[in-house]
C-alpha cells in the first residue's frame, strides 16, 4: 500500500511539474503574440500617422503646380518639384524602415558577408547621406587602416552607416561638425560617428535601441524611433556591438565595433 502510494505521489508530482512547463510555455508564446501585435499595432499608427503629412504636400504642390505653374518662373517650378522629390524619398526611406524592422522580427534578416573595401564603402555612405536637405553639411572621415578589403556585410553596414549619419546630421544645427572615425585591426574594425547636436537625456539612453522609443527632446524633430532599431539588429548579425556616449546639449558619439571573419 505504501509503495502504491508512494508511485502516486510521484506520478502526480511528475504530472504537476508538466503542467507547470506547459503553462509557462503557454504564456511565453502568449506574450510573444502580444508582442507582435502590439508591434504591428504600433506600425500601424505610425504609417498611417508619418504618411498623412507628406502625402498632403505632395498633393498641394502638384494642385499648385497644375494650376499656377505656368506663370511661375523656371526657378519657382523647380523648387515646387525638389519638393514633392524630396517627399517621395521620405516615404520610401520610412516604408524601408518598416519594411526592414519586419524582417528582422521574423528573423529574415541574413549575414551574409563579402569582401569589402571599408574606405570606399563609408565614403559612399557619407555621399549618400549628403544629398538635397543636407547638401551644405560637412562630414569628416578620418581613418587608420591595415587592411585593404575586409568581410562584412555590405548591405546591413550601410544600413547602419546611413542610420547613423543620417542621425547625426538631423539631431545638430547645421554649421556643427559631424566626425567619422574608422579603425580595422586584425580580428575587427572600429567605427564612431561623432555629432555636437542636441545629444541625449541620460534617461533615455538605455532604451535608444528598441523600436519606437524617441528621446524627450527630440519631440520637435521629425522621426520614427526605427533607425536605431535597425542599426541594432545589424550589428547584432555581424556578432558585433554598438555603445553610445552622450550628454544632453553637447553632442552624440555612436561606437560601433564588428569582429572580421
Ligand atoms: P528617429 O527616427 O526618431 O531618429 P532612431 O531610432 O534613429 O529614430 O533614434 C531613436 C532616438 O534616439 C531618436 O528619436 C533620438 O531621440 C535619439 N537619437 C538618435 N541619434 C541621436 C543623435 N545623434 N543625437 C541626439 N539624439 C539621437
Amino acid at each position: 500500500m505504501a509503495a502504491l502510494n508512494h508511485e502516486l505521489e510521484s506520478i502526480v508530482e511528475e504530472r504537476t511539474a508538466e503542467l507547470q512547463r506547459s503553462n509557462a510555455e503557454l504564456l511565453r508564446s502568449l506574450s510573444a503574440a502580444q508582442e507582435l501585435n502590439d508591434l504591428k499595432s504600433r506600425f500601424i499608427t505610425l504609417t498611417s500617422h508619418e504618411f498623412r503629412t507628406p502625402l498632403t504636400t505632395i498633393l498641394g504642390s502638384t494642385e499648385l503646380l497644375k494650376h499656377y505653374g505656368e506663370n511661375w518662373t523656371q526657378d519657382k517650378r523647380e523648387r515646387y518639384l525638389d519638393r514633392i522629390h524630396d517627399t517621395v524619398d521620405h516615404m520610401t526611406r520610412l516604408l524601408n524602415d518598416v519594411l526592414t524592422v519586419g524582417q528582422a522580427e521574423a528573423g529574415q534578416l541574413t549575414f551574409s558577408p563579402s569582401l569589402v573595401n571599408p574606405l570606399d564603402l563609408f565614403e559612399s555612405a557619407i555621399e549618400q547621406v549628403l544629398t538635397k536637405t543636407y547638401r551644405d553639411r560637412r562630414i569628416q572621415l578620418s581613418h587608420d587602416l591595415h587592411a585593404r578589403d575586409v568581410y562584412l556585410d555590405q548591405t546591413l553596414v550601410s544600413q547602419i552607416l546611413s542610420n547613423l549619419l543620417s542621425n547625426a546630421l538631423k539631431y545638430s544645427a547645421a554649421d556643427s561638425a559631424i566626425e567619422v572615425y574608422l579603425k580595422t585591426e586584425e580580428n575587427q574594425i572600429l567605427f564612431r560617428v561623432r555629432d555636437h547636436g542636441i545629444g541625449i537625456p541620460e534617461a533615455d539612453q538605455a532604451d535608444l535601441f528598441t523600436s519606437f522609443h524617441r528621446a524627450k527632446n527630440a519631440a520637435n524633430i521629425q522621426g520614427t524611433g526605427l533607425g536605431l532599431s535597425i542599426v541594432k539588429n545589424a550589428v547584432n548579425l555581424h556578432g558585433g556591438q554598438v555603445t553610445v556616449e552622450s550628454q544632453e546639449g553637447s553632442g552624440s558619439t555612436f561606437t560601433v565595433l564588428l569582429p572580421l571573419t
